[in-house]
């Protein structure tokens, strides 16, 4: 795989990373491309990498909801531990190439030049074996025939291609002009601002929007005090 434009380092070393098991992923985003983006943050004080290894891939992606359960066990007991760390290390380092086209491109509307610089996920997605199924939807007595995508989930490596769907699905269905980052002061997170007024400004009220207004209701006081 040839990335090439971006910083496709990883976080630095340095930075203590807690583990991700502790904590659940987040999914704020309001788009699976930028969720995937955001499966390495910092929700507290540490660094939270839910993919540093091929487990903690297979429960981001159980968690996403981007893989069937019983596909993500029986590919996990097909392959070795070794395998899986290795396609997580491909998923991190497509999910940071990609990290620098967002925020490069985020805030103005995406142009056909764009398109070069997304040459690695055509190559990516010409290795997709997806197929359509009839599958039969029965709800309330009432049954649907439905036409739906599925995949053979054959390989360690196939699990690369609903993260490699999404991050395309992000650059053909989302507007970039709203695609934002969280103004919180050390957040990381992106997301898509699907609000009607396009005033969405954090990754979560919780998160960051109230130790926002908390830091602002601190300056404010201290303005007055000092008079
Ligand atoms: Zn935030």
């Amino acid at each position: 795989m040839i990335f090439s434009g971006y910083d496709v380092t990883n976080a630095s070393p340095f930075v203590t990373q807690m583990d991700y098991r502790q904590t659940p992923a987040i999914f704020i985003a309001d788009t699976a491309g930028l969720d995937f983006l955001n499966s390495v943050a910092t929700p507290v004080d540490e660094q939270v990498e839910w993919i540093s290894n091929g487990e903690g891939l297979l429960a981001w992606l159980d968690q996403a909801g981007l893989v069937p359960r019983a596909a993500l066990e029986a590919i996990r007991t097909r392959s070795t531990p070794a395998e899986l760390d290795d396609v997580a290390a491909r998923a991190r380092e497509l999910r940071e190439w990609f990290r620098g086209f967002v925020r490069a491109k985020k805030g103005r509307a995406l142009v056909a030049a764009d398109l070069r610089e997304l040459e690695p996920l055509n190559q990516l997605l010409e290795r997709d074996e997806q197929h359509a199924q009839i599958v039969a939807d029965v709800a309330s007595g009432v049954t649907a025939f439905e036409l739906r995508a599925q995949r053979r989930w054959q390989t360690a490596e196939s699990l690369l291609m609903p993260l490699v769907e999404v991050l395309a699905r992000l650059v053909c269905d989302e507007d970039f002009t709203q695609i934002k980052a969280c103004e919180g002061a050390k957040c990381t997170l992106l997301f898509a601002d699907h609000t009607r007024g396009h005033a969405r400004r954090w990754c979560s009220m919780a998160m960051c929007g109230n130790r926002a207004k908390v830091a602002a209701h601190r300056k404010r006081a201290k303005e007055q005090a000092n008079g």
